[in-house]
């Protein structure tokens, strides 16, 4: 079955050829069919086709592809965040209150959360998800998380080293050796990347490079929680070890730039950390300006952002981080798929993946001019229509 979309406004392809960094086609169509793009250009050359869906000259995007997302877990910590907002500091501490609800919690409690917040982020406009566990921390628990993000997401990523749980306090020479080892063995049959959470208070760098390195070597691929709260080693670790991702980015030295723009590592900027936790915003011009290949995700997680919404990134990152419209769009489609070492998703191609988000607006401008908006209207996903 051949699906037509038709009648679209202005398609954003980020294929540079047809012009400006974003490949925006004006009056176009597309044809999606077995999942796949299988013609784009003017509507009126487009081919017929099955079924059609009309756009009715509304804009449509690339799916976002959100590269940073913490979606299994249990429990609610709204009271944390009103606490914060009253003028407790964000330390990281509360991770462990989403810790002990996630182990009490049933399989079937942490399927029905995760579904639910994948199925939220579907709906605006995000066709490729990547789930960490981390609120586990024990061997089972993390291997449980891991097996339930599988079922939402190929993009699934082993964070054991997030923080140390209590009953290692103290420990956390102890608690790496149970991470790199049994906790590694029961995680990576359902996981694609291996993560930690570089920080002082978290893992330090020979800490954080001994989980990376064991799960490279069991063939995962490496990813870094670096320089949230301070200045720390976790972006020279992310580009020492290749990483397809320094996620955060929030506190840079300017050799940790330098270190990026000389690398294939993406700075992953997640705005609703600190718009969540009222705390300064990364310096996306700066890295931009260097050369610096930058994603943008919602680091959806109950603690310190719990949102799932990509647009709310958008915004967040065109108007508080001076990033342009065109900028972040790409970076929250193209640049997440690069993070993810994805060539198939983040740009509409002839023979990339059917996923795309039509919007109820006639540019995709609208994702920052008019923020808080419900602006997403269908949602292709594998070429099949989800909203
Ligand atoms: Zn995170």
């Amino acid at each position: 079955m051949s699906l037509l979309v038709t009648r679209i406004g202005e398609l954003v392809t980020n294929d540079p050829t047809h012009g400006g960094p974003l490949g925006i086609i004006p009056d176009a169509a597309l044809v999606a069919e077995h999942g796949r793009v299988t013609w784009l250009g003017p509507a009126t050359k487009a081919p017929a086709a099955d079924r059609v869906v009309d756009a009715h000259g509304a804009a449509a995007i690339p799916g976002f592809v959100d590269s940073h997302a913490h979606l299994v877990f249990a429990g609610d910590r709204s009271a944390e965040f009103a606490a914060r907002m009253s003028g407790q500091p964000y330390t990281g501490g509360g991770i462990r209150t989403t810790v002990a609800a996630t182990r009490a919690a049933s399989d079937d409690d942490l399927r029905a959360t995760t579904r639910r917040l994948a199925a939220e982020a579907h709906r605006q406009g995000t066709t490729t998800v990547e789930i960490k566990s981390g609120y586990g921390l024990t061997v089972e628990d993390e291997a449980r998380s891991l097996r339930v993000a599988a079922e939402f997401t190929k993009e699934t990523t082993f964070l054991g080293a997030h923080v140390v749980p209590a009953e290692y306090d103290g420990r956390t020479d102890e608690y790496v050796e149970l991470v790199r080892g049994a906790m590694l063995s029961a995680a990576a049959p359902y996981a694609r990347w291996v993560d930690v959470f570089c920080e002082r208070g978290a893992f330090d760098a020979d800490q954080a490079r001994t989980v990376l390195a064991a799960g490279m070597a069991a063939g995962l691929l490496p990813r870094v929680h670096a320089n949230q709260l301070t200045a720390g080693p976790g972006v020279a670790l992310a580009v020492e070890l290749g990483a397809a991702s320094a996620d955060h980015c929030t506190h840079l030295s300017t050799k940790d730039v330098d270190a990026l723009a000389g690398s294939a590592t993406v700075a992953t900027l997640l705005p609703g950390a600190e718009f969540s936790t009222r705390s300064p915003y990364p310096d996306a011009r700066r890295l931009l300006d260097a050369g610096v290949r930058v994603a943008l995700a919602t680091d959806c997680n109950p603690g310190s952002s719990f949102t799932s919404s990509m647009p709310f990134c958008v915004a967040l990152a065109v108007r508080e981080m001076r990033m342009t419209p065109a900028e972040a769009l790409w970076s929250a489609t193209a640049g997440g798929a690069m993070a993810l070492r994805r060539t198939d998703v983040g740009h509409l191609r002839v023979g990339a993946r059917a996923d795309l988000a039509i919007l109820a607006a006639p540019t995709y401008l609208y994702l920052a001019y008019r923020p808080g908006v419900p602006l997403v209207r269908t949602v292709l996903l594998n070429g099949e229509p989800i909203t």
